[in-house]
């Protein structure tokens, strides 16, 4: 036990360095509360459109605060998937297509437009119905740092064909991209479009309808007290037993709101009693949320929003994050580095692959 612990420190010292730095920035409530925010719209609410700012500075695409590029989330996403012996391709062609853009930033120029399509991975894999077409505007240029305004529109059922006649009619270029793979790998820097990005997906997806949105902005109003007593509770450094059974209850209320089983007012008794009755709200809440198509029942460990992955509450929750090693067939854990076969029992990477098991 005791062992377990130390190594358990070590790993987490050494993978999240940046984010115990991080967490002794006011900024960095703002940004768990983001993520939470955008973990629920997607998965709870399947929200349309979601809107957030990037930043390219010192010759690298980075989240508005600048504190880490995106190529580093994408490298550490890779060695979280490889080290529990699950397929990464989708993860490396992320890791290239934010290697491109870092690239094509160089000399995009205010008004140009970023377009990059995220189609879903497969269901053995995990992932849902459901892609994103992120847009980008680059709406601001200060020397050679870039601002970028970014969105992401949600697509259900996009296919391959679809997406690439998609991208044809935006930008007028050829496209002909053979899977998901192939479109992670190649986003483009834009700077004449054809037509207008919106206009085109809407009329070619099905796209989740507007009401989405309107509940998802009300839960997230009611939601409040119950999110602002989780994140005061990760900031005392309040056991991760205790912050999985909190964030269940959030999310649980959550998805009650979204499926219209919860009224808005029960909701907002329930939120508040975070503060006043936490062990209530996790008696009644704190129950193991409801699977989700693309959730994996992981908390957004297979989000198909590349770019707005909500890294912090997997860090906080996150088994994997713990940087153990889960093994796939006894599930005991064991600290890494574990190349090619289970230290427990002896399960190989080449048996899990051969069983075609590398699914969540
Ligand atoms: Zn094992």
């Amino acid at each position: 036990m005791e062992l377990d612990r130390k190594t358990y420190r070590r790993v987490t010292t050494l993978d999240s360095n940046a984010f115990r730095l991080e967490y002794q920035h006011d900024v960095l409530t703002q940004a768990l509360r983001k993520d939470i925010h955008t973990y629920l719209a997607e998965y709870r609410f399947r929200v349309p459109v979601s809107h957030y700012e990037l930043l390219y500075k010192d010759g690298h695409v980075s989240d508005i605060h600048g504190f880490e590029p995106m190529k580093e989330k994408a490298r550490r996403a890779i060695a979280l998937r490889e080290m529990q012996w699950k397929n990464s391709s989708r993860e490396q062609a992320e890791y290239f297509g934010i290697e491109s853009l870092d690239s094509q930033m160089k000399s995009a120029e205010l008004g140009d437009t970023i377009i990059w399509a995220s189609p879903p991975g497969t269901k053995e894999d995990g992932y849902g119905n459901y892609g994103f077409f992120f847009v980008g505007k680059i709406d601001g240029i200060q020397g050679a740092v870039k601002h970028i305004t970014m969105s992401a529109l949600r697509v259900e059922y996009p296919t391959i064909p679809q997406v690439n006649k998609t991208l044809v009619q935006i930008t007028g270029r050829g496209f002909n991209f053979q899977n998901d793979v192939d479109c992670l790998a190649n986003p483009i820097i834009v700077r004449n479009l054809i037509r207008e990005p919106e206009e085109i997906l809407v009329s070619n997806f099905e796209l989740p309808p507007i009401s989405n949105e309107q509940k998802y902005k009300q839960a997230m109003h009611v939601l409040e007290p119950a999110i602002e007593a989780f994140i005061a509770r990760v900031k005392n450094g309040d056991k991760k037993v205790n912050l999985k059974l909190h964030f269940n209850a959030i999310e649980n209320l959550a998805d009650k709101l979204a499926a219209g089983e919860l009224k808005l007012l029960d909701a907002m008794h329930y939120s508040k009693m975070a503060y006043f009755a936490p062990e209530k709200l996790i008696d009644q809440f704190g129950y193991k949320p409801r699977l989700v198509a693309g959730s994996c029942g992981d908390t957004g460990g297979t989000s198909s929003n590349v770019l707005e992955r909500p890294s912090f509450i997997q860090k906080l929750l996150g088994e994997k994050d713990e940087g153990m090693f889960i093994c796939p067939n006894c599930h005991k854990k064991s600290p890494p580095p574990v190349k090619d076969s289970c230290p427990k029992c002896h399960y190989t990477k080449e048996e899990h692959i051969r069983k075609g098991n590398s699914t969540c």
